[in-house]
């Protein structure tokens, strides 16, 4: 499981990957045309077929030189933040490959993953980032003109660089990975799993439980009158149809559509009485629908 620290860094840090400011897609757009950063990396991560994947994609000069994948496993273990968290570092991973590197601009269609690689607070997936900082210290030495610039790409919007992360995401989530020696040595061993992808899978699991209890309780058949589904759908159905009413309505409302009521047809049901049938006009059984839409007498 996902170890979160209380404090990652000390209160005086500050990220060195800065952050770029943009006014809605059209600006988000416009400034990756204008881009003219010597290396462009675009991430990605993705959940597909129930596993998730993340990938980086290179390119200088317009043109794409290498790319990575990797996969992360079920998203039952992880989840997709994971998986845009991941990419940034494999990103870095690329860059280490090139003989020289100065200003670099790194293109995230997740907003959350953005403001994370500039974050110091414990949240989930966030020690990711940690290792994404680690890796630009050492890529620094190397590389001291080294300056890294994120920014948003806006999804699905046909920028090249963001299709291409996209798909190789997608495949790396389906297929696989690239080979391990490829990947950041911190990402060899596989990862913990995420501490909300578990809550949401307990959530599910107790959210199955619920639906099977309910699903056999011999109140089941009856509620169903009242509201149908599931347990979850019938609550929160239940929820609608009573909304704004006061107790005593919502009892009534209970008791006509359960039948569950001072009507001859209950009565005799839960034996208080020996016929059913209306004292009205002694045709048929005292239903609710008889009581109310039938009955001549009443
Ligand atoms: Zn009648």
């Amino acid at each position: 499981m996902e170890k979160r620290q209380a404090v990652r860094k000390q209160a005086d840090w500050e990220s060195e990957i800065r952050i770029r400011q943009w006014e809605g897609k059209e600006d988000a757009l416009k400034q990756i045309e204008e881009d003219d950063a010597e290396h462009q990396l675009f991430t990605d991560g993705s959940g597909i077929k129930g596993m998730v994947g993340s990938s980086a994609v290179l390119y200088k000069g317009g043109r794409r030189i290498s790319s990575l994948q990797m996969q992360l496993g079920k998203e039952t273990e992880h989840e997709v933040f994971k998986g845009e968290s991941v990419g940034p570092s494999l990103g870095l991973e690329l860059l280490k490959k090139e003989r020289s590197v100065s200003t670099v601009s790194l293109w995230i269609d997740n907003t959350a993953a953005i403001s994370a690689t500039g974050s110091m607070a414990s949240g989930p997936a966030h020690y990711l980032m940690d290792h994404f900082h680690s890796l630009y210290s050492r890529l620094k030495q190397h590389h001291p003109n080294l300056m890294i610039m994120v920014g948003w790409v806006p999804g699905h919007e046909g920028v090249e660089g963001n299709e291409a992360a996209d798909e190789e995401a997608k495949e790396a989530a389906v297929r696989g990975l690239s080979p391990k020696q490829l990947l950041p040595h911190t990402f060899r061993k596989s990862f913990p799993m995420s501490s909300s992808a578990a809550r949401k899978m307990f959530a599910k699991d107790l959210n199955k439980t619920r639906d099977d209890m309910f699903r056999q309780s011999p109140r089941f058949t009856r509620f169903q009158k009242v509201a149908k589904g599931d347990a979850t759908t019938v609550a929160q159905k239940f929820q609608t149809i009573t909304k704004g009413l006061v107790k005593p309505h919502i009892s009534i409302l209970v008791h006509l559509r359960t039948g569950h009521c001072y009507l001859y047809a209950h009565l005799h049901c839960i034996r208080k009485i020996d016929s059913p049938h209306c004292p009205a006009c002694k045709r048929e059984p005292e239903t609710v629908y008889h009581f109310l839409l039938q009955c001549p007498a009443h």
